[in-house]
Order: C-alpha cells, then sequence, then structure tokens
C-alpha cells in the first residue's frame, strides 16, 4: 500500500500534540483507535475546497489508516447514543416535573460556564456524558472486552473541532478515557506536512460497529443538531403531532412542541454564551418557560469550533452548515432508534436507557468550580471568541 512518513517536517512540531500522536504512532506499543466528530468534515472539506466531496469522511479514514491507526469510529455514532438516553432521561424528568428545563451536556465549554458562573444550574444539566466522552467509554469499557484488547494496550485519539474537548478528555472524572483529542486544524496540519492529495484518496467506510448512525447524530456538529435528535427519540416514542419554529433572536431559536399525548413541550437551540447567559437571565427571573434548552458556546455551534480552520467567520460557517445539511439530507436513517449497532449496543450490553448499567458508563456527574457572585459575571471569560 501507501506509506506515510511518520515525521513528515519540522512543521509537525509546532503542535506537541500531533507530536505526541506520531511518537505513538511509531512506537507499536499501543493499538491507537480513532473517531472523527461531525463537524470536522465539513471543515476539512471546506479547508481544501471540496466542498461537494460527499465521500471525505471516508477518505479521511483512509488517511489515518495510512498513519498507522487500526480503527476508525464515527463520533455520530456516539451522538445517537447521548441523543437517545439523553430523550429518556428528559421524558423522566417531565414525567416528575424536575431538573427542569434539561440542559444539554455536550459542549465543555458551556457545562464550565455553569459550574462556574450559574452553579444553581448544575442539576439542569443532563448528566449524560457528551460524545466524546461517552463514545470514549463504550469503546474503553465494552469494545475492548469485545475485541479482547486490554483497555490500557488501546490509545484512544478523538478528533475534534473543538479546543476545549482537549479540557474535557482532561477533567478528572474522565481521566484515561480519551487519551488524545486532536482539532481540525491539527489533523488539516497532519494531511499538508503528509504530501498527500486528499481528495485522490479511496474513502473506505468507518469500522463496525461504530459506523452507522442516524440524521441528527451527523446534524450534532451544528447549532440545534443535539435537539432536533432527541426530538426524534421522542417523535419515535410518544408521537410528536406538530411543531411550531420561532426565532427569539439571532442565536435563539424556540419550538413548540405538540406531542399526541396532549402534552406540549417548549425547546430551545441556543448558540454562543453571550446568549446563553440572557436565557439564564430570563429562566431566572421567570420570564421565559421552556423546558429542554441546547447550548452550544460556539456561534453556529461546533461547525464554528476554535479548532477549526481559520477562516472561521459567519460566512465559512454558513457555508460549512450547509456541506453538513447535505451530508445530513443523504442519511437514511431518521432517528437513533433505527441504528441497528446502536439498539444492538442496548440489547447487548447496556439493557435500557437509565438502566443502571448506562449510568456507569454513560452518565457524569458535575460540580460548582467557583462560586461568582451574580454582579460580578459582566465580563465573561469566554472560551470561544465570537465573530458576529
Ligand atoms: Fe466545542 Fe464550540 Fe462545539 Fe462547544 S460548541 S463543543 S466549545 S466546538
Amino acid at each position: 500500500g501507501q506509506c506515510v512518513a511518520y515525521c513528515p517536517t519540522g512543521a509537525l512540531s509546532i503542535r506537541n500534540d500531533i507530536d505526541k500522536l506520531y511518537r505513538v504512532l511509531k512506537s507499536k506499543k499501543k493499538v491507537v483507535i480513532g473517531m472523527i466528530a461531525p463537524a470536522v468534515r465539513s471543515a476539512i472539506q471546506e479547508e481544501f475546497k471540496l466542498d461537494s466531496d460527499l465521500f471525505i469522511a471516508g477518505r479521511l479514514n483512509t488517511f489515518l489508516k495510512m498513519l498507522g491507526f487500526s480503527k476508525v469510529f464515527e463520533v455520530p455514532f456516539g451522538a445517537d447514543l447521548v441523543a437517545y438516553e439523553e430523550a429518556h432521561e428528559f421524558l423522566d424528568r417531565l414525567e416528575k416535573g424536575e431538573k427542569l428545563p434539561q440542559f444539554t451536556s455536550c459542549c465543555p465549554a458551556w457545562v464550565k460556564y455553569v459550574e462556574e458562573f450559574y452553579p444553581t444550574y448544575i442539576d439542569n444539566l443532563s448528566t449524560v456524558k457528551s460524545p466524546q466522552q461517552a463514545m470514549g467509554s463504550v469503546i474503553k469499557e465494552i469494545y475492548s472486552k469485545e475485541i479482547g484488547i486490554p483497555k490500557e494496550d488501546i490509545y484512544l485519539v478523538s478528533i475534534m473541532p473543538c479546543t476545549s474537548k482537549k479540557f474535557e478528555a482532561e477533567r478528572e472524572e474522565h481521566k484515561g478515557v480519551v487519551d488524545l483529542v486532536i482539532t481540525t486544524k491539527e489533523l488539516a496540519q497532519m494531511i499538508k506536512a503528509s504530501g498527500i492529495d486528499i481528495s485522490s484518496l479511496k474513502p473506505e467506510p468507518f469500522d463496525k460497529p461504530f459506523n452507522l448512525y442516524s440524521q441528527g447524530g451527523l446534524d450534532f456538529g451544528k447549532t440545534g443538531g443535539v435537539l432536533g435528535t432527541v426530538l426524534a427519540v421522542i417523535n419515535h416514542k410518544v408521537k410528536i403531532k406538530n411543531v411550531k419554529e420561532e426565532e427569539i433572536e439571532k442565536g435563539i431559536r424556540l419550538f413548540n412542541v405538540e406531542l399526541e399525548n396532549g402534552r406540549n413541550v417548549r425547546a430551545m437551540a441556543v448558540h454562543s454564551l453571550g446568549k446563553a447567559k440572557r436565557v439564564l437571565r430570563d429562566i431566572k427571573e421567570g420570564i421565559l418557560n421552556v423546558d429542554i434548552i441546547e447550548v452550544m458556546a460556539c456561534s453556529f455551534g461546533c461547525i464554528g469550533g476554535g479548532g477549526q480552520p481559520y477562516p472561521n467567520d459567519s460566512k465559512v460557517r454558513q457555508r460549512r452548515a450547509k456541506i453538513l445539511s447535505d451530508m445530513v439530507n443523504i442519511n437514511p436513517i431518521t432517528s437513533p432508534q433505527e441504528n441497528p449497532y446502536l439498539m444492538e449496543l442496548y440489547e447487548k450490553y447496556l439493557e435500557h436507557p437509565l438502566s443502571h448499567k448506562t449510568h456507569e458508563i454513560l452518565h457524569t456527574s458535575y460540580s460548582p468550580k467557583r462560586r461568582v457572585p451574580e454582579q460580578e459575571v459582566e465580563i465573561l471569560p469566554l472560551p470561544i471568541p465570537e465573530e458576529e
């Protein structure tokens, strides 16, 4: 087959994390497994001017295999897993009328924001881990046993649009799960340094059993994707009669969801922490009444993440959103329940949503990091610069 030098140029040593990866690959002491987040592919397409290349994910898989990865999985599978679990968590809270509104917890910058500045809302965060950590836990705790490789011998690399994901992987409670996080920018550097024309690589399917995902699983890469997938799960369970969408303002969308059982759910998708702050304030003041809120810290969601290549302005983000939508729309699996490998994972190992087993593997907890009096929360150290 084709061959790639392990340390192609000095340019790679700019980023320590790329060096780390090359060292691990070269030593051959560990089985290197990769997983790619949804927002990465559209940015790579855009970066390499391959806007209409629907096979880009498969080409990235081929590239990583050439570097020495033994398996490459789809983070959108983990997104399906998270949405499936989170939808059941939400229905449970709705039934009990507690810990509402439920906040999504996929975005580590948002989670940290709540922990630091709004600790009274910590219980509102979904306890389901992010796709990165949920998927990582399944790989280390379940998949490793299935393939008979001790988890200590697996080196798990996630490829993310996000610098906050590096921080998330290093959180105390997540230690030993994801071993390294590489950003899209770093992946692009590796491709360029290898001298390989990515568009010429033959796309290869990702590895079973984490290579199938629903439309929503892929849509996690942009604002509204998590919420949409949670609603797809709910629709499968209790049937949604009607959804009315309203743009409250730029960055804040409200969905009035009428369920067939006569209940109404008010769902909200928010992007950028500035908008989230406003929403939290309105909830606190009792002006806003919602049941579930998705918050992504970056504007337009992960496609606009801090680990994405430059330029990363709103025009580029909209183009990435369009590319991602095209990929979402050609996927025939419309809800996580239709993902056969996901259902198999529950049947064989996880039993059912909110089971003892899922609490052990898929759920986490949060803690207030620092209590800040309300009036001090004026100038916010936003983890990701906003650009609108
Ligand atoms: Fe990371 Fe931004 Fe996505 Fe949050 S919205 S997970 S900070 S890329």
